[in-house]
């Protein structure tokens, strides 16, 4: 089944570092074939979500391998469409739950998700379609299921008692990617869910009504304060104590001077102070001038033509806002700016 990906991303500020990124969609399994190639696993014809978004990374080890240093305005909000036409309807992570502990900093720590009580055994199910990344257990998490989306989103389902998919597998919003458990530094049986966005997490209650069970918008507004870029620590559900999870060694390729999520971060006890999940964003009518644009990512089938005509403006504008000729060649993944 191919995959028609058609992901849309509003950024509030031009000047993103992708924006520009004329370079290939590499795919780092190309000549990497299994022995036993399932259609649902990744092959050369389908694209790692939001492969260039995210800087080319995309690794089965590690929740945040490190901090992508993408530059955002002070100021400004990222829009993210969660669901569209060809997507899978939005799917609650479980049936019934209640909720036991917030996101926010808490006793102990930071806590980077929502903890929703179950019972043992409980199906799990993923938000939105996407493609598995990493299915294994992790530190004080457990048994953890991590799951990129087409829109660059992450949704993360831990302390699980069963895994029922593998990485690099293609998944559908509702699909059961586990069951509920307390794998892991779990005090009880409970689902501790994580949205991220460019490996940072944010309030899941930004998106989810967890009382009605649906989204509360089809449009996620996440400000750039609310993404912890660089300050917050990595501990999981019931982490009691400072104590820091074992510390996943960096892959390789990430030399720099971005240290692994869970290393050297400041005790969560220095700030105690609950985070305002809902802070508006101080002085938000600064820059509105570079507020509006809208990026596309090319996937299979564009041309400037139909790009256009999508967003109701014109291949000339389009060659104007992008430094392009009619000639250039559309590439996979390459972010167009249309408005
Ligand atoms: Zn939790």
């Amino acid at each position: 089944m191919k995959k028609i990906i058609n992901l849309i991303l509003f950024i509030a500020i031009l000047s993103t570092p992708w924006l520009h990124a004329q370079d290939d969609v590499l795919n780092p399994y190309e000549g990497n074939a299994t022995s036993d190639p399932s259609e649902n696993l990744i092959t050369e014809s389908y694209q790692i979500p939001s492969y260039n978004l995210y800087l080319q990374d995309w690794n089965n080890e590690y929740l945040k391998i490190k901090s992508l240093g993408i530059s955002f305005g002070n100021n400004d909000d990222i829009k993210i469409i969660l669901v569209e036409s060809h997507n899978n309807a939005f799917a609650m992570p479980c049936d019934l739950y209640r909720i036991t502990s917030k996101y926010g900093n808490r006793k102990g720590g930071m806590h980077t998700g929502i903890d929703l009580a179950l019972a043992k055994g409980a199906p799990i199910r993923c938000c939105f379609d996407g493609v598995v990344r990493m299915a294994k257990e992790y530190s004080s998490y457990g048994k953890t299921v991590v799951v990129r989306h087409y829109n660059g989103l992450e949704t993360v389902y831990a302390h699980l008692d069963s895994i029922y998919v593998q990485p690099n597998e293609m998944v559908r919003a509702g699909q059961l990617v586990g069951t509920a458990g307390n794998s892991g530094r779990a005090s009880g049986v409970h689902l501790h869910f994580e949205t991220r966005f460019l490996y940072e997490h944010f309030d899941p209650e930004k998106m989810i009504d967890f009382g009605s069970g649906d989204l509360i918008s089809n449009i996620l507004t996440i400000a750039k304060s609310e993404l912890d870029f660089d300050t917050a620590p990595e501990a999981p559900a019931t982490a009691q104590t400072p104590t820091p999870t074992p510390t996943p060694t960096p892959a390789p390729t990430t030399a720099n001077n971005n240290a692994p999520a869970t290393a050297n971060n400041a005790p969560a006890t220095t700030n105690p102070t609950p985070k305002p999940a809902t802070q508006p964003a101080p002085n938000n009518t600064a820059n509105n001038n570079n507020s509006g644009s809208v990026i596309h990512t090319v996937v299979s089938g564009d041309t400037l033509y139909g790009i256009a005509r999508k967003y109701g403006t014109t291949v000339d504008k389009l060659l104007k806002l992008n430094n392009i000729t009619e000639d250039s060649k559309l590439q996979l993944g390459q972010k167009i700016r249309v408005k």
